[in-house]
């Protein structure tokens, strides 16, 4: 019998949301939705990205979480793109990193 396959989809801390609707205008995906009463939901989670937490770091009251955390691995994949573009790691991630995971950059 084969393994199921990890489900990689954002969970919303709903003590903690907002529904300020960040991640809802990040995610390019459309991973996210609206209840008829204004409350950001996951609403297409099969069409988020295995591995990605960009609505994650864009978050601002910490409220996003995925199977896995981010790690040190995942942050000197996302140095390289932006070194690759030619644009500083945008403070909102380098930020959360510290604050929430207590990671440091390369
Ligand atoms: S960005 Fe965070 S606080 Fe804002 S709607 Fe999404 S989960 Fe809620
Ligand atoms: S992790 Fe990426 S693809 Fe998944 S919901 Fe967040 S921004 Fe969208």
């Amino acid at each position: 019998m084969s393994e199921k396959k990890r489900l990689w989809q954002p969970t919303i801390d709903e003590t903690r949301c907002t529904a300020c609707r960040i991640c809802h205008d990040f995610c390019p995906k459309g991973v996210y939705g609206f209840t008829p009463g204004g409350k950001v939901v996951v609403k297409n989670g099969e069409q988020c990205v295995d591995g990605c937490h960009g609505c994650e770091w864009q978050c601002p009251s910490w409220a996003i979480t995925f199977p896995e955390p981010i790690t040190a691995d995942y942050i000197a994949k996302a140095v390289d793109y932006y070194g690759k573009k030619g644009k500083p790691v945008p403070s909102t991630f380098t930020t959360y990193v510290k604050g929430r995971y207590g990671l440091e950059f390369p």
